[in-house]
């Protein structure tokens, strides 16, 4: 069964649509199962179960039965959200009898409701005539099939919308929220160049001149792809050079050229068109049988990912920006974000990645309404259309229809009214009503955040993520490169300290000329781990900031993702060499504050030694959070089991304040946790002396911290000590809000949708 199993998963990967994927599944696995019927009912927008596809029952009734989850045994799979194996259906309590499916003749009944992320999307059923219950190798393969599909489903269902409820009505699609507030603008898709996956959507405006284009790019590439069977003529074996020779012959004009000339006449750009035609045939091969033919699916989309290159290039038209830009990618990284006009972006949807990814921590540092994670958006075809982003509740809408359009314009409305309203604090000391300072610093990267935290009247910077500029250019700055960036920073901020990361790469924070491949990034080799390996690396960075510091004196260092005590003594030592280097080499720069980051779990435990050997310590509470819970900070899948208010990182939390104030040194939190209003009251009570956040989050943060006492928030932070989960603990921070009447801190009421 294993074997008929991965087939259809394969078939059904590679079909077009919902419809084709449902007939498949209904066809093979009645075959597999050698049942009399097979079909699938998927839940509709009123959330009834309809029947989809049959293949047994009366075609007729395709579309016509409907239940609630309260009706028929097909309610009761749902409800209960297992399988349902019974050899008399009729005799059940639950049976509901449809006429016009005909399944009178059917006696025995085994329905596995299908699961896409805890949500019961349908019910897939097969049914026999003889009274019998199926065994539990039939069972256990009916829930494996339905496990298996309902992600396919789920895609194909969210993906079809734009195709069937035709082209501009609205549709809704879900992620994660990725940045606080709303955009409302039009859509930009930033593909990454000759990745046949994330073409966007585009018509030709002249079919003869996108015919004679695509043409003439498929004769260039076979001239290429000869050229190099020539070169490589004398070291190809025979068969190889078969496969040179079919190469050649896909390229073809009346093979590959054919199908795509066709869509091109249709109306559809030559780039999409040839998109559309290798990933169809990608698909077809991957799933076949014969490993031979199957391992052929790389070679062909090798081919198309060098034609796709060739059509690419002599259409690089400038990307146009819109006064109101939503820019959607597959996988949008800090680089991409870095060729784009900033002031016209209103907001950022990434297919890929969590709330905790970098390229979210940089839209929430300038202000950019996001959305991570919107798996199912067909985001190729989204280009040029109206698109609203919430990014309060982490979802998309394109084409909203006049209702939803006015509901987000009001929340914008009400954003702005906010921030107005938060002007006021602007120039008040950040400290509870009893007089307790707190400093708020900001986290930084791009010039432009900088510009936005000045504003905000930030007091210094808890973290400069100096990977940022790494990751905008093609190779690693030199040391003078790295010292005017460092200088720009130091300079804006100055008589205030900047505290300056050293290079935190690796994780989901690759540099596109460094690339690392790893099996598990996040426990590999990462942060300080990367740079000790490098120490010329290590070494040109701690001496770019050093010489940037000069006559301005507010640098301090910070290492990232350090685990052992030798770790920080062999940076400590290197950065003692690059100073007195630098002091030889005539500089008056004075030596900085060092200090670690707290961010996984065995640091957490020798917090203590640490902080008896640096002068401050600085908790990386994103970081922190995934490795104390065990859950991946870019995966959508486990987004909602990442809570930075998880009572076991409350601990640690608390742990590391105590322990750095045990050793008489300052301790400060950087991580997204610091930007949380309400968790900025359990960090004040937890003696934090500084807390590091985006600017945007800065003036609420400050306000929530002068809307109380000291005392009071000591209490609550003793409340919450006790309470079991991260549920438990929102909720009461919640209510202390409410009471406080502090609710509009936390951004408008999501709107209801
Ligand atoms: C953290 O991990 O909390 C942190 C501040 O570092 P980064 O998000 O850049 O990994
Ligand atoms: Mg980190």
């Amino acid at each position: 069964m294993l074997a008929s199993l991965r087939q259809i998963v394969q078939e059904v990967n590679a079909a077009a649509d919902l419809q084709s994927i449902l007939e498949i599944i209904v066809a093979r696995v009645k075959a597999a199962m050698e049942t009399e019927v097979c079909s699938i009912y998927l839940r509709n927008p009123a959330g009834e179960y309809v029947l989809m596809c049959t293949d047994g029952l009366n075609q007729t009734s395709v579309g016509n039965v409907i239940l609630s989850r309260h009706e028929g045994l097909v309610g009761l799979v749902v409800t209960r959200e297992e399988p349902i194996n019974l050899d008399e259906a009729e005799s059940h309590p639950a049976y509901q009898y449809f006429p016009e499916t005909g399944e009178e003749k059917f006696s025995s009944f085994l329905g596995a409701p299908i699961v896409h992320q805890r949500q019961v999307l349908g019910v897939l059923v097969v049914q026999q005539k003889v009274k019998r219950r199926f065994d539990e190798s039939e069972e256990a393969f009916l829930v494996t099939m339905s496990a298996q599909l309902a992600g396919a489903i789920a895609h194909a269902e969210a993906t079809g919308v734009l195709r069937t409820i035709g082209q501009r009505s609205e549709a809704r699609f879900l992620g994660v929220p990725g940045s606080n507030g709303v955009g409302i603008g039009r859509c930009v898709v930033l593909s990454q160049p000759a990745d046949l996956s994330s073409v966007p959507y585009q018509t030709c405006e002249s079919i003869e001149a996108e015919l004679e284009f695509f043409h003439a790019s498929l004769a260039a590439v076979r001239d290429d792809v000869r050229g190099l069977g020539n070169e490589l003529a004398s070291r190809l074996n025979k068969e190889e050079q078969v496969l040179f020779d079919a190469y050649v012959g896909m390229l073809d004009d009346a093979s590959l050229g054919k199908e795509v000339s066709e869509r091109i006449r249709g109306g559809l750009s030559a780039s999409y068109a040839w998109s559309e035609v290798i990933l169809e045939h990608v698909k077809t091969f991957s799933s076949m049988s014969d490993p031979y033919l199957r391992e052929r699916a790389s070679d062909v989309r090798d081919l198309g990912s060098r034609v796709l290159a060739y059509l690419q290039q002599y259409t690089v038209d400038e990307i146009e920006y819109p006064e109101q830009t939503v820019l959607v990618g597959e996988d949008l990284t800090a680089a991409m974000l870095a060729e784009v006009p900033l002031e016209r972006v209103v907001g950022i949807v990434s297919v890929k990645g969590s709330s905790n990814s970098h390229i979210a921590i940089l839209a929430r540092s300038l202000g950019i309404p996001t959305v991570m994670g919107a798996v199912d958006l067909p985001y190729t075809r989204l280009n040029g259309r109206d698109l609203i982003v919430d990014g309060y509740r982490g979802s998309v809408y394109s084409d909203p229809g006049a209702e939803v359009r006015a509901q987000y314009q009001n929340i914008v409305d009400e954003d702005k009214q906010l921030v107005a309203s938060l002007e006021s604090v602007k120039a008040l000391p950040s400290e509870t009503q009893d007089h307790h300072r707190v400093a708020l610093w900001v986290n930084t990267g791009l010039m432009a955040d900088a510009m936005l935290s000045l504003e905000r009247g930030a007091e210094g910077v808890g973290l400069f993520r100096t990977e940022v500029p790494f990751m905008l250019r093609e190779r690693f700055p030199s040391e003078e490169e790295q010292r005017v960036t460092y200088r720009g920073q130091l300079e804006a901020f100055a008589p205030h300290p900047v505290t300056m990361r050293t290079l935190d790469i690796g994780g989901d924070k690759a540099l596109p000329y460094f690339p690392i491949e790893e099996d598990n990034p996040f426990l590999g080799w990462r942060g300080i781990r990367i740079t000790l390996d490098h120490p010329e690396i290590f070494l040109g960075q701690v001496r770019a900031m050093l010489k940037a510091s000069e006559g301005l004196d507010n640098l301090r260092i910070m290492l990232p993702m350090v685990s052992n005590i030798s770790e920080l003594e062999i940076a400590q030592m290197l950065i003692r060499r690059a100073y007195q280097e630098l002091l030889e080499e005539g500089y008056k720069v004075q030596f900085p504050p060092v200090g670690v980051m707290i961010e996984v779990p065995a640091a957490v435990y020798q917090a203590r030694e640490f902080a008896a050997r640096v002068d401050f310590l600085s908790v990386g509470s994103n970081d922190l959070t995934q490795y104390l819970l065990a859950v991946d900070r870019n995966n959508p899948r486990v987004a909602d089991l990442y809570h930075s208010l998880h009572p076991a990182v409350l601990r640690a939390l608390k742990k590391i304040a105590e322990d750095s104030h045990l050793e008489g040194i300052p301790v400060s939190i950087c991580g997204e946790l610091a930007g949380d209003p309400l968790a900025s009251l359990l960090l004040v009570a937890m003696g934090y002396d500084v807390l590091s956040m985006s600017a945007t989050n800065l003036l609420r943060v400050k306000s929530a911290i002068r809307s109380i006492t000291l005392a009071d928030a000591e209490k609550l932070l003793q409340e919450v000590m006790v309470m079991p989960d991260a549920e438990s603990i929102n909720h009461c921070l919640d209510l202390a809000f409410r009471q406080a009447g502090l609710t509009r801190l936390l951004g408008p009421e999501k709107a209801e949708a």
